[in-house]
């Protein structure tokens, strides 16, 4: 992995301005900072300052620092009270001012992050969306304007799973075909992992909703994670 991940967690008492509402996340917004700031000068400056504007990950070409946790809510969507604010885990991507090497380098330690999250979630690559997507901002400026957010989630897509990205793809278009004793194994086994520590987030109850896809990558990750 080329990045190093650290925390630098906003203080409870800021709470109120910055993650008034407990979450459970559906989403993961992307952002560029349309600045030229390192991760910890990104998450430095909004943890210390009072405005209304928050996110969970700065990224740049050395670290992934997380500065809230994903329990709670943070204001980056410009959506009101809406699915990107209330719903989405937000991550900006440092150095999109003036790009260049340290630009692409903190872009791909997005990509390796965001595919990371989106295994340990059971999630599918449509659960990644842009800050545009929530109410029309221009952003990822970068990302957008060289014309690349398709590329971008499919080098997602391809960290997630290198070596089987084709069958995966075509696997989360599929529905939940899984037969009821299939089920309860897997509802088992996700409970059992999730007690263990070996998921971090307890994917049990959801197994009825999810896509084989999901089921699919899920399982692929705790027998990962096992070995
Ligand atoms: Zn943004």
């Amino acid at each position: 992995m080329a990045y190093v991940f650290k925390q630098n967690l906003l203080p409870a008492s800021k709470y109120p301005i910055k993650a008034p509402y407990s979450m459970t996340p559906q989403y993961i917004t992307v952002h560029n900072t349309a600045n030229d700031a390192s991760a910890g000068n990104e998450i430095k400056y909004m943890i210390t300052n009072n405005n209304q504007v928050s996110y969970h990950v700065a990224i740049d070409d050395k670290e992934v620092i997380q500065a809230i946790r994903f329990n709670r809510n943070a204001w980056h969507c410009g959506d009101g009270q809406g699915n990107g604010n209330r719903k989405s885990i937000g991550i900006e991507i440092c150095y999109s001012k003036s790009g260049g090497v340290r630009y692409a380098a903190a872009e791909e330690n997005a990509v390796q992050y965001i595919a990371k999250l989106l295994k340990e979630y059971g999630w599918g690559i449509e659960r990644v969306k842009k800050h545009q997507d929530w109410n029309g901002k221009y952003c990822p400026h970068r990302i957008l304007s060289e014309n690349r957010w398709n590329s971008f989630l499919k080098r997602i897509e391809e960290a997630m799973n290198p070596t089987n990205t084709i069958q995966l793809k075509e696997e989360t278009k599929v529905p939940n075909t899984l037969t009821s004793t299939a089920k309860e194994d897997l509802k088992g086994l996700l409970k059992a992992t999730y007690q263990k520590g070996i998921l971090k987030v307890d994917h049990s109850e959801r197994v009825g909703s999810m896509t084989d896809g999901e089921a699919l990558g899920l399982l692929i990750s705790v027998v990962k994670r096992t070995l």
